[in-house]
């Protein structure tokens, strides 16, 4: 299976465009120890031809561009010169950091669109604008999933990939703009999900953007993966507070912290297997600092810091 990482930041992305946090004024200014990074996004491929996307990032196009594999490719003169390597997107959730890009791809392009049908009728059926994706027959192919239950991903035609999905569902809370009716109509369980990505050796790719809780079913999950992908939005609970004055705890939005004794360093320390690598990282957190304490705290624990356009094969 091959792995890249497009886009390795939370929302709004690292600068994010209205924000002066320590972080951000530094990154600006030229004096900051890291990199920018683009909003989240991480594309997969069985046989290096066909892609599937992991969520689809509002920074799409531009992460497209920056990744030859997923540039068209006509092969002869007869190929049509409209086409596309992506095959598909699997949705995790129906956050706009992790949805918009999906209108990013209207271009009458035909893909497959995994999600739950939660999602699934939350995108297509409460927002007008997805009506682009379906203009013509065959243009998008939702396929709902069930939390839980194992799927294959196909392309567009019905082809087999080989690469197999197990979405597990992981927090209850919809996006804000999902109306209390329509949330009522949902089911929590299909509100956000991490996937486990096996390839037809039996190599398991985890991606976990936001984890709320870390419970001994993911342990043992996450522990039989061979690379980890997991939450590293917020360094700690009260960061946002900290640093903008007011808002939510990291625990209030979804996302168990990277420090402390409930932390993911602590309590994924166990882990022995697998590569364990932070995505989504939010621009407020200090490890994104290569300079800092909390950076070195990080890797000396024997975790990784994902950049925009690392690739890998396992
Ligand atoms: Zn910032």
């Amino acid at each position: 299976m091959r792995v890249r990482i497009l886009g390795s930041a939370a929302g709004g992305g690292f600068p994010q465009w209205n924000c002066a946090c320590p972080n951000c004024r530094a990154l600006r200014a030229g004096t900051f120890h890291g990199k920018s990074r683009t909003q989240a996004q991480v594309a997969v491929s069985g046989d290096g031809r066909s892609w599937f996307l992991l969520g689809a990032s509002p920074d799409l196009r531009a992460q497209i561009e920056a990744t030859p594999e997923l540039h068209p490719c006509p092969s002869s003169e007869n190929d049509a010169v409209r086409q596309s390597p992506i095959a598909g997107v699997v949705l995790l959730n129906a956050e706009l950091d992790h949805t918009l890009g999906l209108l990013l791809l209207r271009e009458l392009q035909p893909l497959r669109v995994y999600a739950t049908a939660s999602v699934h009728r939350i995108l297509a059926e409460d927002n007008a604008m997805f009506a682009m994706l379906q203009r013509v027959p065959g243009q998008l192919t939702w396929s709902d999933f069930t939390p839980g239950s194992a799927f294959p991903l196909l392309t567009p035609a019905g082809k087999d990939s080989g690469l197999r999905c197990l979405p597990v569902s992981l927090g209850t809370h919809f996006p804000a703009y999902v109306s209390p009716s329509r949330q009522d109509q949902c089911s929590q369980q299909e509100a956000s999900l991490g996937l486990f990505v096996e390839s037809p050796s039996g190599k398991r790719l985890a991606y976990m953007p936001a984890v709320p809780q870390i419970d001994d079913f993911l342990l043992k999950e996450l522990d039989a993966s061979d690379v980890v992908f997991f939450d590293g939005t917020f360094w700690s609970d009260d960061e946002l507070i900290r640093t903008q004055g007011s808002g939510q705890t990291a625990g209030q939005m979804g996302h168990v912290p990277v420090s402390s004794a409930r932390g993911s360093l602590a309590q994924l320390a166990q882990l022995r297997q697998p590569r364990k690598i932070y995505v989504h990282i939010n621009n407020t957190n200090p490890m994104l600092n290569e300079a800092g304490p909390e950076y070195r705290e990080m890797r000396a624990a024997g975790w990784e810091i994902a950049e925009d356009g690392w690739q890998f094969e396992i």
